[in-house]
């Protein structure tokens, strides 16, 4: 799918979100989200000494929807990875969300849009489509 003009927005929100909150080895992904009522939330990472502690950006921002809002669903969702100072390509650019975050978007809303990297650029998925044959316990549907 391609990107809309809310899409694209919604990217340079969660580039924003990083950028002010940006500290090397403890933040240095943002992420934002538009909720089904139009509202956009962003959340950062919390990495952490104890690494197992860790937080993803997308569980940040979507703790923050349920926490603030209640169930208000995700439209869609963006998370973007700032460059260490080391690194010499600096554009802070779209990263896919790994397996835990897939599994947390589905369960908040598992019609959400995501926007991932594609082969040549930036591009719209389905969760769905990024988590085929979801985790279940059992037999249940
Ligand atoms: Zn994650």
């Amino acid at each position: 799918m391609k990107l809309t003009k809310a899409d694209r927005e919604l990217i340079e929100v969660a580039r924003e979100a990083i950028k002010q909150r940006y500290r090397n080895d403890w933040q240095e992904v943002g992420a934002a989200l538009r909720t089904r009522t139009g509202k956009i939330v962003t959340g950062v990472n919390l990495d952490a000494y104890l690494g197992r502690m860790a937080v993803c950006a997308e569980g940040v921002a979507i703790g923050r929807v349920i926490t603030d809002l209640g169930e208000a669903g995700i439209e869609t969702i963006v998370a973007v990875r700032h460059a260490k100072p080391t690194e010499k390509d600096r554009t802070i650019a779209v990263v896919s969300p790994c397996g835990s975050c897939r599994e947390l978007i589905w369960d908040y809303d598992r019609n959400a849009r995501v926007i991932v990297p594609g082969e040549k650029s930036v591009t719209v998925t389905t969760i769905s489509d990024l988590l085929p044959n979801k985790y279940k316990r059992g037999a249940e549907t």
